[in-house]
């Protein structure tokens, strides 16, 4: 057993002393199978969460409703989730209302790919009710029981399903793959959130190009946001060279590219996904010095602009386009600029007010810029009597009275 599992042993044997049954479940058994390292460590019980709130001292109510109760023990915490079934499907959405069950079975049922569908016991015995082991063997990824009705009864494993292929390169089992193309538009009942989540691990995905073809194949691209209308540009994307994205920024800069989007389109491309104003602005500014960068070297002042991580992003994508990542000699020409921010320049508003005996105004503005750009550029030192004898020589439209 891994050493996660280890450090949660003790949990279950807990549990198994206060007359219940625990066990690992969840993705982390798929991960321990795969050699692959786990993150979360889940525990399913037959126990209900007042009943694991009395077996241990320091809990959470993090999810009470839907049987999980957080449990801290040391410097770790543990999901343990009552085994549960999800009868009362509405709309083609997860359930709002779960019934607490005592048996594991009807808990795995109720799982989405027999991948994910797996009980370890504390003994390390494995629970393969849906023949998990075989499917991991071929690496088959199939729907826990009837694909159609697991669809209908959630739509998103339709979109988990196709990032498990992107994470995982394992192939659709046949029904599951034409229950998909038949049930796509079911999507459209499911939240963005919940799809731009399964999508930006799909794009993150080792094989990134298998994931995206099917979502091209079973045309669950019609109902993610913003690309409908991009089939060619999808193609494109999943023939970039295979090289695994590693962050959010990149995935998206990448893909606006290749979907062929100009610049004043981002921002409600991605408010289209949900996404945050913060990334937004780290994709605006990656993929302007994408394009730059493309056919030339940075100016001082679009170094400036994009700072150090961009930098990073801008150049860790040339790659992609058969150019040379050259990281350390551009972050090394950031690191050598005069200023990084405004507030490094040598002089500023109060200076030179002061200094030119005028009140704010739009000559203010100017000035500062005409100090930053010739800064930058390396024109001037950045020194107060340096910045104050070039305004005055060339700016003094703006700083005389
Ligand atoms: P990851 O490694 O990305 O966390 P995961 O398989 O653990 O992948 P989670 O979202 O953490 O995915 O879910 C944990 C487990 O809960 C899954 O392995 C699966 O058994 C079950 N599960 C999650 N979402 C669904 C769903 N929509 N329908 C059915 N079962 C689900
Ligand atoms: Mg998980």
């Amino acid at each position: 057993l891994p050493l996660e599992y280890q450090k949660a042993l003790p949990l279950l044997k807990k549990i198994e002393e206060a007359g219940f049954e625990g066990y690992f479940v969840g993705g982390s058994v798929r991960d321990v199978l795969l050699g692959q390292p786990i993150h979360d460590v889940d525990i399913a019980t037959s126990a209900f969460p007042a009943e694991i709130k009395q077996i241990f001292p320091r809990t959470i109510d993090i999810g009470i409703e839907h049987g999980t109760v957080l449990v801290l023990d040391g410097d770790e915490s543990y999901e343990i989730t009552t085994f549960r079934t999800e009868s009362t499907y509405q709309d083609f959405r997860r359930p709002d209302q779960v019934a607490f069950v005592r048996s594991l079975e009807e808990d795995l049922q109720r799982r989405d790919f027999t991948i994910n569908a797996f009980a370890l016991k504390e003994d390390g015995a494995i629970v393969d009710l849906f023949g998990g082991l075989n499917d991991l063997d071929n690496q088959v990824l199939r729907a826990v029981g009837n694909p159609y009705e697991r669809f209908h009864e959630d739509a998103l494993r339709m979109m988990r399903g196709l990032r498990f292929v992107s994470q995982l390169g394992f192939t659709l089992e046949e029904k599951t793959k034409a229950s998909i193309i038949e049930n796509h538009a079911l999507l459209a009942k499911i939240s963005v959130e919940r799809i731009t989540v399964e999508f930006v691990k799909l794009l993150l995905g080792k094989n990134r190009r298998l994931g995206v073809e099917m979502l091209v194949e079973t045309n669950c691209y019609h109902y993610c946001p913003g690309l409908a209308e991009h089939k060619a540009g999808l193609q494109r994307f999943a023939e970039l060279p295979s090289m695994p994205l590693t962050n959010e920024i990149q995935a998206w800069t990448l893909l606006i590219d290749q979907l062929g989007l100009p610049s004043d389109a981002i921002r409600s491309f991605l408010k289209g996904w949900k996404c945050s104003n913060q990334l937004i602005r780290s994709v605006q500014q990656a993929f302007k010095g994408l394009q730059w960068r493309k056919t030339q070297a940075y100016t001082q002042m679009l170094l400036y602009e994009l700072q150090v991580e961009t930098i990073a992003i801008v150049e860790s994508l040339l790659p992609y386009y058969g150019l040379e990542n050259q990281a350390p000699h551009f972050i090394a020409a950031y690191d050598a600029l005069p200023i990084k921010a405004l507030t490094d320049l040598a002089v500023n508003g109060t200076i030179l007010m002061e200094t030119f005996n005028k009140k704010g105004g739009i000559w203010l503005k100017e000035a500062l810029l005409a100090c930053k750009t010739a800064v930058i550029n390396q024109e001037v030192a950045n020194e107060q009597a340096a910045l104050l004898e070039f305004l005055q020589e060339t700016q003094s439209h703006l700083v005389s009275l």
